[in-house]
């Protein structure tokens, strides 16, 4: 597929829906061979134009649509993506990259889509309210409630990103402020901003992208900062010090403006004691201490910078290491033989080595900083290469060295421990870390070890036989789950399904009686206002519908023949049904009917037995069976609309459908409650 991105040498901005930039501004050379490959613009940005743009137009045109309709919209984004992703591979490859590495930054970028797609869809309300919590009574006749609700901040989420994931680090974020509802401005590092103006252009050229909802910067924020009021959010990948000089902009202070950060951190990886050197997982930790050293060339956030191995391995790791990372081929990303590409910039190679030399001080080299190492690729010796380099810490309990000093490439440093506890410790020691990984085949280690290293962990990942074939690595931040660690690592979160969009959010308590309650957040609460009339509920459309259709059902007395039918058919003769002595030495002294025949007798009380809209059940919710229900009792059920999801989704027959969420409460002649739940049905739509 030919893809419609437009090269152009000068990279423009996105800003108030126009492409900005023609005049040349600070050249960007390709780290692959030096030569000069883009430009920034020098014209400067109008941030106030920017940000006036983003809180109407783009405000107006999110909340046109709903958590629904922008979960499908993020899900046709990423399958864009993918359509064009081969013209994002070719630039992607003038960042230093090889296509594996871009594989995580396009791909996965791509993914992130659609799994945000999939959590918009799955756990989200039609609308553009959450409500967070069941109501519950605050007063003693049933007509005060409390619950929390979210709504989308009214503001602007701007985003300052890492030169390192040009595409997935504006997607991570963008996925989740853009299904909350929050148009953002993002800022991409300027020395590969080449590809997110890529990934934007694409964005922008299908036509899916909401107006205003999305504005790239190319070059430095200006005045932006300071003009940020209480509903814009700020979130910031990169350097620590970077972070903590930003996050004391006094305007961001001054208006609490939630600022997020995502820092470089000193990850570890610890081999336990229990792995010997003939046992798969040792074979395991070497492999993914060597795969952290070299994808992006060692280029990542999450990177295994600490290799935590016992004294007495100090000699088999160190052999086993150097042997498999001599084997890396190194050199220009195109050549298809190349394994480690460059780093990102010639500045990163002059920090990267500078920080070497700082490691050095209190380290032995133990493999590679060689002098002339092989290079493929014609002028790849005028690149930003360096070897994976491996270091053995001499004394890792000292101050300094790999603790404290991050060389952001393919550089590690090995340290040995004394027992599991000293290994605890000294992971600890990184003051707040992404992630670590724990290598163990035994339970009682990861027991032990894993609540003491998830203090100072964003994310730890334990590995073993069992788990390596499906392991999606040490390095990978995945949708689902949080990223982003205390301390040193920024304190942020990002990511981890639902909690990620909710960042994008404003909670608010609300209090009131039920039908207030009910009215602003679209959910039926109990003691509410209900709707009866002479059409059953389960004969209505889905459009048909009002939150609050109440049916009150007719009722059924227990005898012992149904506990006895209901026994032989399911098979389950637990002596609270059946044994009268055990079950009158019981805490219910009577024999009771089990509490799947009340669900079981309340499903034939309310059901519509004829055809009709609804399609199917698919499950229940927050079932607790609440009074025991002994022969002779007498039982009914109130079914009552309780929530409406419109997922634009077709039933397997190609009709359109709708989930409905209905409120079950059954009770017996005392009027107690019995039992009480929420079954989920697919229920048709009139129309399309
Ligand atoms: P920086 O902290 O220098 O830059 C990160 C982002 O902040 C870039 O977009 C940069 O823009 C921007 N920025 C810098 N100064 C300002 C400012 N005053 N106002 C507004 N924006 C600003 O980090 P780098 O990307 O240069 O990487 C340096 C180090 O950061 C690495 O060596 C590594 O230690 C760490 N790092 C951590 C990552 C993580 O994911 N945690 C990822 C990548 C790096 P510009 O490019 O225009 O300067």
């Amino acid at each position: 597929v030919q893809s419609p991105v437009a090269r152009s040498p000068v990279l423009q901005s996105f800003i108030a829906g126009e492409w900005l930039g023609n005049q040349a501004g600070q050249a960007l050379a390709s780290p692959v061979n030096g030569e000069t490959i883009y430009h920034t613009h020098a014209e400067t940005i109008d941030f106030a134009r920017s940000l006036e743009f983003a809180r109407t137009k783009g405000r107006a045109s999110l909340m046109a649509m709903d958590f629904q309709s922008r979960a499908s919209c993020l899900r046709d984004l990423g399958k864009h993506l993918l359509e064009y992703k081969e013209s994002l591979y070719a630039i992607s490859l003038l960042t230093g990259a090889t296509r594996n590495d871009s594989w995580v930054d396009i791909e996965g970028g791509a993914g992130t889509l659609f799994a945000y797609a999939s959590v918009g869809r799955r756990e989200l309300p039609s609308g553009n309210l959450i409500h967070e919590d069941d109501a519950f009574p605050l007063g003693r006749d049933g007509q005060f409630f409390g619950s929390h609700i979210l709504v989308p901040r009214q503001g602007v989420a701007v985003h300052i990103n890492a030169f390192n994931f040009p595409i997935w680090g504006m997607l991570e974020k963008f996925a989740a402020n853009f299904l909350a509802g929050m148009p953002c401005i993002v800022k991409p590092a300027t020395s590969t901003s080449y590809l997110t103006e890529a990934c934007v252009r694409l964005m922008h050229e299908s036509g899916l992208l909401p107006e205003g909802s999305l504005q790239l910067i190319i070059g430095r924020t200006g005045d932006l900062l300071d003009r940020l009021d209480g509903q814009d959010v700020v979130t910031f990948t990169g350097s620590a010090s970077t972070a903590a000089k930003l996050k004391v902009t006094p305007n961001i202070i001054n208006n609490s403006i939630p600022f997020n950060a995502e820092a470089d951190s000193l990850n570890c990886a610890i081999l336990a004691p229990d792995v010997s050197v003939d046992s798969p997982e040792f074979e395991l930790f070497i492999k993914e201490v060597a795969r952290e050293m070299t994808v992006k060339a060692g280029q990542k956030c999450t990177a295994i910078r600490r290799v935590l191995i016992p004294e007495n391995q100090v000699q088999a790791v160190s052999e086993r290491l150097t042997a498999r990372l001599a084997k890396m081929s190194i050199g220009d990303p195109h050549l298809d033989t190349v394994r480690m590409g460059a780093l990102a910039s010639f500045e990163q190679k002059a920090d990267v080595l500078a920080q070497l030399e700082q490691l050095l001080k209190s380290s032995q080299l133990v493999c590679g900083h060689d002098e002339g190492f092989e290079l493929l690729g014609k002028g790849s010796e005028k690149g930003a290469f360096i070897q994976p380099t491996l270091l053995l810490s001499n004394d890792p309990d000292a101050d300094g060295g790999a603790h404290d000093i991050e060389a952001f490439g393919p550089i590690s440093t090995l340290m040995p421990y004394k027992n599991i506890d000293h290994a605890i410790a000294l992971a600890a020691r990184g003051k707040g870390s992404l992630v670590t990984t724990l290598v163990t085949q035994d339970p009682e280690i990861a027991r032990k070890v894993v609540p003491a290293l998830a203090a100072w962990h964003g994310r730890v990942h334990i590995l073993n036989e069992a788990s390596s074939k499906e392991s999606t690595g040490h390095g990978s931040p995945l949708p689902m789950l949080k990223h982003g660690g205390p301390g040193r690592a920024g304190g942020g979160e990002e990511l981890g399904g639902i909690r990620g969009v909710k960042h994008y959010m404003q909670r608010a308590a609300i209090q009131g009686s039920p039908t207030m309650l009910s009215a602003v957040t679209g959910e039926y609460v109990r003691g509410g206002e209900t709707y009866e009339s002479d059409v059953h509920p389960f004969r209505r459309y889905f459009e048909d519908l009002r939150i609050g259709e109440s049916l009150l059902t007719h009722r059924r007395t227990v005898t012992e023949t149904d506990i006895v039918n209901f026994g032989c058919l399911s098979g389950d003769h637990f002596y609270m049904h059946f044994d009268d002595i055990a079950a009158r030495d019981s805490q219910f002294e009577q024999r009771i009917a089990h509490g799947y025949f009340v669900l079981s007798a309340a499903a034939g009380l309310f059901v519509s037995p004829g055809e009709g809209p609804v399609l199917a059940n698919y499950g229940l919710d927050t079932l607790r069976f609440i009074t025991p229900v002994p022969i002779g009792d007498t039982i009914r059920a109130r079914l009552t609309c309780k929530r409406k999801i419109d997922q634009g989704k077709l039933s397997p027959k190609g009709e359109p459908q709708g989930v409905v969420v209905w409120d079950v409460q059954v009770t017996n002649q005392h009027e107690e409650l019995v039992a009480s739940y929420d079954i989920l049905t697919l229920v048709k739509k009139q129309f399309d």
